[in-house]
């Protein structure tokens, strides 16, 4: 007899160049690289500085803060998000200029409060022994 177990969701996995940003998450700080030459934040992680090509970068703490500059309501989940539909996926704008891709928390997933350039505040949710960056609205309770 076989026990089907739900599915999980995904953990990321650090690599030599993740490292230090998933430190920074269970440290509950989001981190960016700054680039020493240019000062072009920028995320993902990566050796060289994508505006310069500098290799002289370092780790840097970001605010936190955010706005909502694109998203989809995903109804389709994927494995691990069953109970979750619909949930918001959004791509955010950092104070610091990089955008990236996360999870909306704690705003309905319905078009009508998903308002375009609305505040945000990065939080960190607990994913198996990796900890992750969500967003909420800016002065939302945590
Ligand atoms: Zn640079």
């Amino acid at each position: 007899m076989t026990v089907k177990t739900a599915p999980a969701k995904a953990v990321p996995v650090a690599t030599p160049t993740t490292k230090p940003y998933w430190e920074g998450t269970k440290a509950g700080e989001l981190r960016l690289q700054k680039c020493s030459d240019c000062s072009h934040h920028f995320l993902y992680p990566r050796i060289r500085c994508p505006k310069c090509g500098s290799a002289n970068t370092a780790w840097v703490a970001a605010s936190g803060k955010a706005k909502l500059y694109s998203y989809v309501i995903n109804h389709f989940p994927a494995p691990g998000w069953e109970g979750e539909v619909p949930y918001v996926i959004a791509m955010v704008q950092l104070a610091e200029g990089p955008r990236m891709m996360s999870s909306l928390v704690g705003v309905p997933a319905d078009p009508a409060k998903l308002v375009l350039d609305m505040p945000l505040q990065v939080r960190f949710e607990a994913r198996g022994d990796m900890m992750l960056p969500v967003f909420q609205a800016a002065g939302s309770a945590a």
